[in-house]
């Protein structure tokens, strides 16, 4: 039996273990962390990410877990009413083929349907010297295996951070948005331990804002806001992921018989998203390489092949839509309200929802 080392139990390890596993791989994961993450931030699984879920038999469970798409309330800095987005626009922008989930809940679908078909290790690493017939670095932004690989230097700081964390609170089964120059902030709840606060804002110098802290770059950058947006921020929330937002361009995925995957080796950022949706669908079209050549270098060749025009793709619509989120001045901001607002309307939907399937598919 063949045997594949997979570094990193996130969204692109643990699809890549099952889709290996299922093939008949002898699969072990190593996790850095102590356990299985839980929580995080929202994720969209639409297109081609969905129908990876789909070939992976994770339908049925992600089902349960969708969140669903809400009305979204667009509010000013100081908390108050601007217009309502019902969730009929939000459909229109993700497509008929889509799920919107806790990454922990679909980081949970995956290890579970994974944890009887694979040997999962938490709180262990390993580089690719490791004796094995495949090495995969699923490590993320951060890759250590990227680094041992090819060396450092294949991350590409667009000027923005991001941080997002659970917030506690009762149900009220809305999202509220506020989008300002330079900025955007949002809450979705979905319920009470279902709710999750999103901020990202724009800086010339994201190591700079790193070094403060999440919640104190956060606060500096947010705290004027009132509301549920402000609230969340004067709270003491945990587990607060706080990152710069980077690109991976690393001029090959693979060498010999060890492959990065996932945001290791071609992360597109929260902006294109469909970060998720790539780790998933590059986790089973991986397992399509391997099963049709029979050398793991050819594979792994002909997979980067095919993937990658997908992911320079989506690279290119993250640098184009960023300043959707952090909007140069009052003017764009303006204009983004426009573009909203007129999608309240049903025949500029209808328009968009057929792009979206165009560039879905
Ligand atoms: C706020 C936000 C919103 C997003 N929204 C969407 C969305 O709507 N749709 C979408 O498709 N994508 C979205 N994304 C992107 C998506 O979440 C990522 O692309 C995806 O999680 C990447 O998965 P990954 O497994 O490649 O990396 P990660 O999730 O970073 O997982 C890497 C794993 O490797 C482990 N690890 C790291 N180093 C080591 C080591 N040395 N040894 C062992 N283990 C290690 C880590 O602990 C982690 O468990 C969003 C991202 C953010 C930040």
């Amino acid at each position: 039996m063949k045997r594949a080392t997979v570094v990193g139990a996130g969204i692109a390890g643990l699809a890549t273990a099952l889709r290996l596993a299922r093939d008949g791989w002898s699969v072990t994961v190593l996790e850095r962390a102590p356990a299985l993450r839980t929580g995080g931030y929202v994720v969209n699984l639409v297109g081609f990410g969905y129908d990876a879920a789909n070939r992976l038999g994770l339908l049925p469970a992600l089902r349960e877990r969708d969140l669903g798409l809400v009305t979204t309330t667009l509010v000013r800095a100081d908390g108050s009413h601007k217009y309502t987005v019902p969730s009929a626009v939000a459909e229109a922008t993700v497509g008929s083929r889509a799920l919107t989930v806790f990454r922990g809940d679909l980081e949970t679908v995956l290890y579970e349907a994974v944890r009887d078909l694979a040997d999962i290790r938490f709180g262990v690493t390993a580089d690719p010297s490791t004796d094995t017939d495949l090495f995969v670095g699923a490590d993320g932004l951060h890759s250590a295996t990227r680094s041992a690989l090819f060396g450092d230097g294949f991350r590409v700081d667009l000027p923005y951070v991001v941080g997002a964390f659970p917030v506690s609170g009762p149900a009220t089964g809305e999202a509220v948005t506020y989008i300002g120059p330079g900025r955007t902030a949002g809450l979705m709840n979905f319920g009470p331990d279902r709710t999750a606060a999103f901020f990202t804002y724009r800086t010339d110098n994201p190591p700079a804002a790193l070094a403060r802290g999440a919640l104190p770059a956060l606060r500096d950058a947010f705290g004027d806001l009132g509301g549920v947006l402000g609230d969340a921020l004067r709270t003491e929330p945990r587990d607060v992921y706080f990152d710069a937002v980077s690109q991976v361009v690393v001029p090959r995925w693979s060498d010999g018989h060890a492959v990065l995957l996932g945001d290791a080796a071609w992360c597109v950022t929260l902006f294109a998203g469909h970060g998720a949706g790539l780790a998933m669908a590059g986790a089973d079209r991986l397992g399509e390489a391997l099963r049709a050549h029979a050398g793991v270098p050819d594979a792994l060749n002909a997979w980067e092949s095919a993937l990658r025009p997908e992911a320079v793709k989506r690279q290119a619509m993250a640098r184009r839509g960023m300043r959707q989120f952090a909007p140069p001045s009052d003017f764009h901001v303006w204009l983004g309200d426009v573009a909203l607002r007129a999608m309240t309307l049903p025949g500029i939907r209808t328009l968009v929802r057929k792009g979206v399937e165009r560039a879905n598919r």
